[in-house]
């Protein structure tokens, strides 16, 4: 049989293993915090720890980060790591320190199968997802490695975001016990409001999490309304907007926050003008205790989408905070490393043909009576446009 890693198991699933060696459950307990609260890799150093179990464990399981492809320091102390998960497929994790918090965001699949056309790792398409070792890894590796070269014994690492590549509520076995991990007192300690999950939206899986582990919850909205949605986020399709808000306020009644926060990626004349602003403010006012995260796009050259101006992006804030929704704009960190949002994009072995379907083609603005944005200017391609608003399955 394999050995086993135990940075795949939470406290529960550790203290079963180590019953199943015929050794009491607290014994876990112990090693959980050798493995997660002091970064020890090695059993011969857990020298509080039974030398019967120590032997036990040596041979038959062990505990192993993932090997690290590279390492980008930005200048303003984000720091991007490219992890190797095997058969050409590789993931990303941005530490982000700030006065105030320190800030890790870990990947939860090898690419991504919702396909948004304004994100890199959705034009990469979808390899397969991460098992729970290599989504706690990522923060393993990253809370050690720190407090190694910062000389420091206390925790680094703050908060955790579920936003680097891949949908975290599309691998939710895997990911409901790397959250348990990040929450346990004996693990990483972190309080709920500290671990984000950010999904774009699959709702039948955001009310699993408000029963199993409801964390701080984000959502990625980025259109007003149906037609705009289903073109940015083709899983709007199946879960549009009214079914996505009546989950979100569902969640609120065990969230640890009192608000969901919802991200909405600035594209220049898709989603940005005024019209769109007041759609917004008359979709979540009143309805959705939330507050918008704005963020401007960071281009990469397949997507045939652009930043929306910063004046464009203040506009669109200012009437949203008018409307009493409170908004804040995304700061870009890790620019010089390509360490931003949506720009993740470490190698993906496509297995859905994502990125062959994935068009260029020009994002179709509906407009109507009370809507007067303009339709983003169509960039050189070739291929089909896509289809503004398909019948939902
Ligand atoms: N799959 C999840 C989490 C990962 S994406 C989700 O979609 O929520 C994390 C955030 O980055 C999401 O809000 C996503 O919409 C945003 N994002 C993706 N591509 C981007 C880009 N090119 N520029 C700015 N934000 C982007
Ligand atoms: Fe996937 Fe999120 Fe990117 Fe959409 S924005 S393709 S859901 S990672």
């Amino acid at each position: 049989m394999d050995a086993v890693n135990l940075l795949g198991f939470d406290l529960q699933g550790l203290a079963a293993y180590c019953e199943q060696l015929g050794e009491k459950r607290f014994r876990a307990t112990q090693l959980f915090r050798w493995i997660h609260q002091k970064g020890a890799s090695d059993f011969a150093q857990m020298s509080d720890l039974a030398k019967s179990l120590r032997d036990k464990l040596a041979g038959r399981a062990h505990i192993t980060a993932l090997p690290v492809i590279s390492e980008h320091v930005s200048a303003d102390g984000t720091i991007k790591w490219l992890f190797d998960v095997g058969q050409g497929n590789a993931v990303e994790a941005v530490y982000i320190p700030e006065d105030d918090r320190a800030t890790l965001c870990i990947s939860s699949q090898a690419g991504c199968a919702v396909g948004c056309r304004f994100c890199s790792t959705g034009h990469q398409g979808f390899s397969r997802n991460l098992e729970t070792w290599e989504i706690v890894a990522q923060l393993w590796h990253a809370e050690h490695t720190l407090r190694q070269r910062l000389g420091k014994d206390e925790r680094i690492i703050s908060n955790v975001v579920m936003m680097g590549m891949g949908e975290p509520l599309q691998n939710y076995a895997a990911l409901v016990p790397a959250l348990r991990m990040m929450l346990d007192d004996h693990g990483y300690g972190l309080s709920r409001r500290r671990v984000t999950v950010s999904t774009s939206g699959v709702v039948p899986m955001i009310d699993r999490l408000r029963e199993d582990v409801p964390v701080a919850l984000a959502v990625s909205l980025h259109a007003p309304s149906d037609p705009l949605r289903d073109q940015l986020v083709p899983l709007n399709r199946k879960y549009p907007i009214a079914e996505l808000l009546a989950s979100c306020n569902a969640y609120l009644d065990k969230a640890p926050r009192d608000f969901i926060t919802f991200e909405y990626c600035m594209l220049h004349e898709v989603n940005d003008s005024p019209e769109q602003a007041r759609e917004l403010i008359a979709l979540l006012k009143g309805k959705v205790p939330c507050k918008l995260n704005l963020i401007p796009f960071n281009p990469f050259p397949a997507s045939g989408l652009k930043r929306s101006s910063n004046e464009r992006v203040k506009a669109f804030a200012d009437l949203l905070i008018q409307a009493g929704i409170v908004t804040t704009v995304r700061k870009t960190r890790g620019d010089d490393i390509d360490a931003a949002c949506g720009q993740l994009a470490g190698e993906v072995q496509d297995r859905t043909r994502v990125h062959l379907r994935m068009v260029r083609a020009p994002v179709v603005v509906q407009r109507d009576a009370t809507s007067t944005g303009t339709a983003a200017p169509a960039p050189a391609t070739t291929s089909s446009p896509v289809t503004p608003t398909g019948p939902r399955p």
